[in-house]
């Protein structure tokens, strides 16, 4: 049996989109389950989109997913190079021996011409696609021009007629109609490729048994067919995955949302629940299992169980499921992650005694990391405010004012307190008010941490201590109901 082998070949544009990120997971889980080789090929052909800096971007991003490669430009392998253009003479040879062979031809026209001919298929509301002028010039026309130095590129010639069909391990069955298929430039005037033919020689000369890449290239694949055809080389078999749609079944778009993995990790998300949100989006293994680690995820990973149906990008279960792994995360894993974000939030967290009680005090109410400037803001700060309708009307009831008022008076008695005292103090306030439950802990709450859904309160008044939960209290009475000299 032939080992499988798979690629994931982004063009670096600068960062790694979330479907870039979907492909390449699937490329991995598919890779692993098989105990086959995947590929990192960068396809960086197109001079004019060059981003300094973004292969190096795109590893680190890569690395941070936990998506691990077995050859690709950082560390070599037998089919190297792993970067398309260190390979251009490769991709020249092999477009000169298509035109050779009468599978592709020079085209001489110029960026005016095209762009005119362009402009008069639209307004003839017909689809752009080469006239195939240059592919009926003679061949001594062919060597006058290329004599004569004009510039050119080279171009797939297509089948005329007739139609292309091929095997989509997703998809079934997939036909269309060569006539309606453009003579596709491989070879631009720069001399670098283009991508059809880069990727198909590499895709060759890389031994790639499986393409598994997204549904916009699904369009491509006829053309790419004509240039195994015509070198008589294997076609890898193929699988092109649904289309990424937003809440509102349009394209995932930047306008709707955030579409780089980075934002993603500056914003707080595990590595490991983004790649089991993104491993579910087109893939599901038939049970109602939600949560999956890597491994779970490559022992149940199939192609077969890939949908063809757009999938939409829900960041609401994106948020419960990071949320969940959050929650999940060791005590050390826990405080080393949410550290950096609290500090971003320009928090001194340089007590670290301190820091770690405040997030174990309010972890588990965040979904993602930059949520913690949040929930931990009254820890940081030296007034309270209180803007929640509902913490505000609870305090108008009299109960709340009698509450607050005796529980002042006696933290004024107190020289320290700790939560053992705390609990006394408000039994203490139960027996001589005979407030109790929600009426009695809710003004406290509220108080020290200025909203009804806040973190424990005895993690509160750990962290605060009695000079700082004095002071809360005592702004409360003033603000609230107008006591003065308390
Ligand atoms: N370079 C293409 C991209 O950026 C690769 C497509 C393919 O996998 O064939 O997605």
């Amino acid at each position: 049996m032939t080992t499988v082998r798979v690629r994931f070949a982004p063009s670096p544009t600068g960062y790694l989109h979330v479907g870039g990120l979907r492909t390449a997971l699937y490329n991995f889980l598919f890779a692993r389950h098989h105990q086959g080789v995947l590929v990192l090929r960068i396809e960086d052909t197109d001079r004019s989109r060059y981003v300094p800096g973004a292969v190096e971007n795109l590893i680190k991003t890569l690395k941070w997913t936990g998506i691990t490669y077995d050859e690709g430009p950082d560390i070599g392998g037998p089919f190297g190079p792993y970067v398309q253009s260190q390979r251009i003479e490769l991709y020249r040879e092999h477009a000169r021996k298509l035109v050779e062979m009468g599978r592709a031809y020079y085209c001489f026209c110029t960026p005016e011409r095209l762009e005119k001919m362009r402009q008069e298929q639209i307004a003839r509301k017909q689809p752009p696609k080469y006239d195939g002028t240059c592919r009926r010039l003679s061949p001594e026309d062919v060597a006058q021009k290329l004599k004569e130095g004009i510039p050119h590129v080279i171009r797939l010639k297509m089948p005329l007629e007739g139609e292309t069909s091929f095997e989509d391990i997703i998809r079934g069955t997939v036909t269309f109609q060569n006539a309606l298929i453009d003579d596709q430039v491989l070879l631009k005037s720069d001399g670098y490729p283009t991508y059809h033919l880069a990727n198909v020689v590499d895709d060759h000369y890389m031994k790639i048994t499986h393409v598994i890449r997204g549904e916009e290239w699904l369009p491509s694949v006829p053309k790419h067919l004509q240039i195994y055809d015509a070198f008589g080389w294997e076609v890898p078999k193929m699988a092109h995955l649904p289309l990424l749609l937003n809440p509102d079944r349009s394209k995932l778009s930047k306008r709707q949302g955030d579409v780089a993995v980075e934002d993603y990790m500056a914003k707080g998300y595990l590595p490991e629940a983004l790649v089991n949100f993104v491993a579910l989006l087109g893939w599901n293994p038939g049970t109602e299992q939600e949560i999956f680690s890597m491994d779970e995820l490559i022992a149940q990973f199939s192609l077969e169980r890939v949908n063809k149906a757009g999938a939409v990008f829900d960041i609401q279960k994106l948020n419960w499921m990071n949320g969940v792994y959050i929650r999940k995360l060791p005590e050390d894993r826990l405080v080393e992650f949410l550290t950096p974000f609290l500090e971003r939030g320009g928090y001194d967290v340089s007590d670290k005694a301190r820091t770690r009680k405040i997030i174990l005090a309010v972890y588990k109410s965040i979904d993602k990391g930059e949520d913690i400037v949040e929930a931990a803001r009254i820890f940081f700060q030296e007034t309270v405010e209180i803007e929640e309708p509902e913490a505000r009307e609870f305090l108008q009831k009299e109960t709340s004012h009698t509450v607050l008022k005796v529980f002042y008076e006696k933290l004024n008695q107190l020289d320290k307190l700790d939560v053992d005292t705390f609990k006394q103090v408000m039994k203490e306030i139960q027996n001589e008010t005979g407030i109790k439950k929600q009426d009695l802990w809710m003004p406290v709450r509220i108080a020290l941490t200025g909203v009804t859904h806040g973190p424990e309160l005895p993690f509160v008044i750990d962290i605060f201590g009695l000079e700082k939960v004095k002071s809360f209290v005592r702004q409360v009475l003033e603000k609230v109901y107008q006591e003065s000299g308390v």
